[in-house]
């Protein structure tokens, strides 16, 4: 399907790329992919002393990160670039001799103000609904300023330029933007240009009912790619910030909610941001993934952290067992370390309290032998040649079980005891045992 649709993303590069911005960028890009549209980036870059190269590479990684290709924009191009607004002074002071020509615009300290017709302004916005500005009263409502005196250009006029210019059909924006919407229709019919649709999306909140700002915890988007979040639950996550499918399922595919996203389902009410909520959906996400992308989206943890795992299979069998567990990618490394080398750490208390047992030792040195003897070697056969050892000598199954788990990892807690051990093999398994009655006797 393919329509006429144009929306964009036109984050200012001042900062890092934060939840709100990339909610923006979802919702607009969601929009041109249920109507077969196209999504459109824009660096809104004019304030120069703000800008930094950084911000606008955390806004590319992040966009990247989740996924939200753009059809026009940096790297891409297209036939309404460039798509820098550093880089369009004279598309810009075309439009402003055009307002200036027709007697629009008036001088003012050295400053270029735009002069209000002073009428009521109404929005239809595709969200809000019907709204009436009344901008009749100068002192509420001053005439805008659209050029300092040093010729930079103020984010009114430049913003209303492109989006006329780039032939956006659709402005989907942050609700604290609403405000300034009446002054860019005044604009738009000064220019006499048709007004692209709007449609402010409500504001993300904190759980204390305090507006979320960037520096309040998750907000940035470059947090969650550190902390080893899936991308896709992030992703399920922001579209649940302002939307829902009205069924009260949370953990929804892509495509479903590209099939059912549109905007006057969007809510007029401010989204409550939940950190806890989305900790708990990329838990949900990395439990049900399958194998493929769990090893995919953990490599680079692995690789940062130096871990040898050597062949690819003998890494996603430990991801495999490890999996389950995990809350956060970026606890794998730590998790998996103990399997590919033998200089682990042991718990100091997970010691004291396995080995210091009077006895312990000499129990895990006759399981050590039971199983340097036994085949085959599988999470089942393990597990009946403890338990059979346990009944024979008399033992409690758990008199072996925290022994053999403390010997073969050094840690109290971690993945099935018998799988860990079936994915170490017999040898190592047998050698971390003796290894520990030799070291802690
Ligand atoms: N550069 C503006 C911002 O970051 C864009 C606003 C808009 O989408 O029109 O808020």
């Amino acid at each position: 399907m393919s329509s006429n649709v144009r929306v964009r993303f036109a984050p200012s590069p001042t900062g890092y790329l934060h939840v709100g911005g990339a909610r923006t960028a979802l919702f607009n890009w969601l929009y041109a992919r249920h109507t077969g549209g196209t999504f459109i980036l824009r660096i809104e870059d004019t304030d120069r002393a703000r800008n930094t190269a950084e911000a606008t590479q955390a806004i590319y990684d992040g966009l990247q990160w989740l996924g939200l290709d753009w059809d026009e924009g940096p790297f891409k191009g297209g036939d309404c670039g460039p798509y820098f607004q550093s880089e369009r002074e004279e598309i810009y002071l075309r439009y402003f001799n055009r307002l200036k020509d027709a007697g629009h615009l008036y001088e003012d300290g050295g400053a270029w103000r735009f002069r209000s017709p002073r009428e009521l302004v109404v929005l239809d916005d595709l969200v809000c609904g019907r709204i009436e500005f009344d901008l009749t009263n100068p002192e509420t409502h001053p005439d805008i300023t659209i050029r300092r005196p040093d010729g930079g250009w103020i984010f009114h006029f430049v913003n209303v330029v492109d989006d006329i210019e780039m032939k956006m059909t659709h402005v989907i924006r942050g609700e604290d933007h609403l405000s300034n919407t009446p002054k860019h229709l005044e604009l738009y019919k000064a220019l006499g240009a048709q007004p692209p649709r709007f449609a402010h999306i409500p504001l993300i909140l904190n759980r204390d009912g305090s507006k979320m700002s960037k520096r309040d915890q998750g907000a940035a988007v470059g947090g969650y790619i550190e902390q080893g979040y899936a991308p896709e639950a992030v992703v399920n996550y922001l579209c649940l910030l302002g939307w829902s499918p009205k069924d009260n399922r949370e953990v929804l595919d892509l495509h479903e909610i590209i099939a059912l996203f549109d905007l006057p389902n969007i809510n007029r009410r401010a989204a409550s941001y939940d950190l806890d909520k989305c900790h708990w959906m990329n838990a949900q996400y990395l439990l049900h993934m399958s194998l493929e992308r769990f090893t995919a989206l953990s490599l680079p943890f692995i690789e940062k952290a130096g871990i040898p795992y050597g062949s690819d299979a003998a890494l996603k069998a430990v991801l495999a067992i490890v999996q389950e567990k995990t809350k956060q990618l970026n606890e794998v490394p730590d998790r998996i370390r103990f399997f590919f080398t033998e200089a682990f750490e042991f718990e100091a208390e997970a010691v004291e309290k396995a080995f210091k047992v009077p006895g312990a030792l000499e129990k895990l040195a006759a399981l050590a032998d039971r199983y340097a003897a036994s085949e085959p070697w599988t999470a089942e056969s393990i597990e009946a040649t403890l338990k059979a050892t346990a009944a024979e000598l008399g033992w409690k199954n758990k008199e072996l079980i925290h022994p053999a788990r403390i010997a073969v990892s050094g840690r109290a807690v971690g993945p099935s005891l018998y799988h860990m051990m079936e994915v170490l093999g017999r040898e190592r398994t047998v050698a971390r045992m003796r290894r520990a009655v030799a070291r802690f006797a």
